[in-house]
């Protein structure tokens, strides 16, 4: 049979439960326990809406399926290693993986709305050159319990009772790592996200943001039906593949018909695009001509007005890093060009700044398997001495 979670790290003879969504949890009662479906969906409602995580407590099975559960499995979310509450409502989550590494996780509440933004893979291999998250290098994907787990984590704390007291009512996979790259993985922890049995989300509150993997947008379309976001960050290829490395191998003009397709597979839905403004690089007006040029023909392909949305987001600086912000007038200027012509785009708000938890600041702790980290630090080292050269010459 096959068993979720199979390409990651598995530290447990045991299976865990976290690992399963609802059919492959139904196929593990009948076939592997013999058990009734019915008995899977108990278990799913006890784990994922009264956060139990020992079969004793699952009072409404019987002592005997209670024993075999136990022999047989186990229900484990991530370790906390610690959790920050940010001055302005934002809360973040350092969450253990294995023992070398470790993700971050992030709640933002918001005008009676929750979001928590969900990592797919420990480090990222994408290499975006503004990302935090890609100074850390690459390790591994993370398997489905430990990207349900986060939402587990975060709900629990919260308070979340699904479908009563819904505290957490979006998940953006906006966190560390590309999530089409861990498909699998990622498109069955979202159908939990969105069942019943699990967190109740209805497909437009779960969000899949993508840096560009274009066969995999076409399989998303097939398998699921959540919101797409694209990282475009630039609407020009010999830019976007300076900042992507991405737009090498699927460029603008490739990314925006797969991005048509999906739009149009989920008629009457729009396709977000995120676009991160640095300073000098992305925010001059030939960027904001190019932009609406790009959303425009998308919204005539898709035959829907404002099917494209643009988020604009300031880019958020850590440490080390080349880019810079643009000043307040310049992110005002750039969106009034886009508002201008027609187009919706806010300003996403710098939330959880000091916890280092706004947008492509995360950061966790990655046993880096590729030689980024290292490429990074010799790169910051070397513009350094150079300033230093600069400063003493
Ligand atoms: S922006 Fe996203 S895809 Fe690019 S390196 Fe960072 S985490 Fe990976």
């Amino acid at each position: 049979m096959e068993r979720p979670g199979d390409n990651t790290v598995q530290t447990e003879s045991r299976t865990n439960i976290f690992d399963f969504d609802r059919a492959s949890l139904e196929r593990f009662f009948e076939q592997e326990l013999g058990e009734k479906k019915f008995r899977a969906h108990q278990v799913m409602k006890w784990i994922h809406h009264r956060y139990a995580t020992d079969f004793n407590d699952m009072t409404d099975l019987g002592k005997a399926l209670r024993a075999k559960l136990e022999e047989r499995a186990v229900v484990r979310p991530p370790e906390v290693i610690y959790d920050k509450a940010s001055a302005d409502g934002t809360h973040k989550w350092l969450l253990g993986m294995d023992p070398r590494n470790a993700i971050e996780t992030v709640y933002i509440p918001d005008k009676g709305r929750g979001t928590l933004c969900v990592s797919s893979q420990v480090g990222c291999a994408l290499n975006c050159g503004f990302c935090s998250t890609a100074t850390q290098g690459f390790n591994r994907n993370l398997s489905t319990a430990e990207v349900i787990g986060q939402v587990w984590v975060a709900a629990k704390h919260l308070g979340n009772v699904p479908h009563q007291q819904r505290r957490l009512t979006n998940v953006v996979m906006m966190g560390m790592g590309e999530p089409l790259a861990n498909f699998d993985n990622v498109v069955r922890a979202m159908s939990i996200m969105r069942d019943d049995l699990g967190y109740g989300l209805a497909n437009k509150r779960v969000t899949l943001s993508t840096a560009g993997m274009v066969p995999q947008i076409d399989r998303l379309g097939e398998a699921s039906d959540v919101s797409l976001a694209v990282s475009l960050h630039a609407p020009f290829d010999e830019l976007r593949s300076e900042l992507m490395p991405i737009n090498r191998k699927y460029p603008i003009a490739v990314l925006m018909d797969a991005c048509v397709r999906y739009a149009l597979r989920r008629k009457g839905t729009s396709v977000t695009f995120e676009y991160t403004l640095m300073k000098g690089v992305n925010d001059q007006p030939e960027h904001a001509r190019g932009l609406v040029a790009l959303m425009r023909d998308f919204d005539r392909r898709v035959q829907m007005k404002d099917a494209a949305k643009v988020n604009l987001i300031p880019f958020n600086p850590f440490p080390g890093t080349r880019f810079e912000r643009p000043d307040e007038a310049a992110i005002r200027g750039f969106q009034k060009k886009l508002n201008d012509a027609g187009m919706i785009a806010p300003v996403r708000r710098t939330r959880g700044d000091d916890i280092d938890a706004a947008c492509g600041q995360l950061k966790g702790q990655v046993m880096d398997r590729t030689r980024r980290s290292a490429t990074f630090r010799k790169q910051v080292e070397a513009r350094a001495a150079g300033g230093q050269r600069d400063a003493s010459a």
